[in-house]
């Protein structure tokens, strides 16, 4: 099968010719419908560890197929017990077994075929595309997460999204969708009109300018600088949620946080399948419409250097068995 694989020393993929994967018991094969481009796999590509003290390792051993978000059909079972799940569309819900995701931990999605936990898999509701399917368990799921689990989003909150790229127009629309007033942060101002679209009351170019909002919440899709202008902006009692990795280290004013009793937060992934399913049924009924763009697969090397290049709206998937 064609796969896109990430070998030793390697900074960019090579679609190559690899054996088709077979299931071990507990295990099922996808044939793959659509599967993202995610900004960390560019992340992976520069050999960046992702790994620290007291957290879970997602350093990722090579070669490996890359692709962490997948979606296709059901082609093959381990065991004959897990027979039901043959033939249904899924998405895989990355979070659901840490130190298996695949992409990462396992061989991913960039590929004609993936093998994967049956428990990581959710059933894809009829209606949702499976290009869309693709996206949602990281891209969407992971701006969920972070809006909700980790931003405890309500209505009374006034929200900044920083980033503007797929997860952040994600957050924009699942936290305007929660009741709360949303603004969108980003250096590029082609990206407000997006913003706008997705719910955002108006955008700016950097969050301090956001300092007399009253904002309660902000959301960092970037992480660094910016949320060290986070910590600031943001009012008292206020909660900042990093998901982007931006940078290495950032520096916090101790003064902004403490005199101003805020909370600093990380935020990874969707920890648990349940938010897969809340945010593909959001999806099959039309309240959240991400924008997707598919992607060549014999392309995926100039696709990602149009992801680093940050000139993608939106979010990239390709379809490995066109
Ligand atoms: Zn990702």
């Amino acid at each position: 099968m064609r796969a896109a694989v990430l070998y030793p020393e390697a900074s960019a993929v090579r679609i190559v010719d690899v054996p088709e994967p077979r299931p071990a018991t507990g295990w099922a094969v996808l044939e793959v419908g659509a599967a993202g481009l995610c900004h960390t796999d560019l992340h992976v590509m520069e050999g960046m560890q992702f790994s620290a003290k007291n957290t879970v390792d997602y350093t990722v051993t090579r070669p490996r197929i890359l692709g962490h978000e997948v979606a296709g059909t059901v082609v093959e079972v381990g065991d004959p017990a897990d027979d039901e799940w043959l033939g249904r569309r899924v998405a895989i819900g990355s979070g659901e077994q840490r130190h298996v995701t695949p992409g990462m931990h396992i061989d991913g999605g960039l590929a004609q075929f993936c093998a994967v936990p049956v428990t990581s898999l959710v059933t894809v509701p009829d209606g949702v595309p499976i290009e869309i399917a693709a996206v949602a368990p990281d891209s969407i799921s992971t701006a969920y997460s972070a809006v909700h689990q980790a931003g405890a989003i309500s209505a009374a909150d006034r929200v900044a999204v920083i980033g503007l790229g797929g997860l952040g127009l994600s957050a924009v629309r699942i936290a305007g969708l929660s009741g709360a007033t949303v603004f969108g942060v980003d250096i590029d101002p082609s990206r407000f009109a997006a913003a706008e679209a997705a719910g955002a009351r108006s955008c700016v170019g950097d969050v301090t300018e956001l300092t007399d909002e009253g904002l309660s919440l902000v959301i960092d899709f970037v992480g660094g600088r910016t949320t060290s202008a986070a910590v600031d902006a943001v009012g008292v009692a206020g909660r900042v949620v990093l998901v982007g990795l931006g940078a290495s280290q950032m520096t916090v004013s101790p003064l902004s946080l403490v005199l101003g009793r805020k909370s600093l937060i990380g935020s990874l992934g969707s920890p648990k399948g349940q938010v897969l399913r809340k945010v593909l049924d959001l999806i099959a009924a039309g309240q959240i419409t991400p924008a997707v763009e598919a992607v060549p697969f014999d392309e995926l090397v100039s696709a990602y250097d149009r992801l680093r290049s940050g000139k993608v709206l939106g979010r990239m998937v390709t379809r490995p068995n066109d």
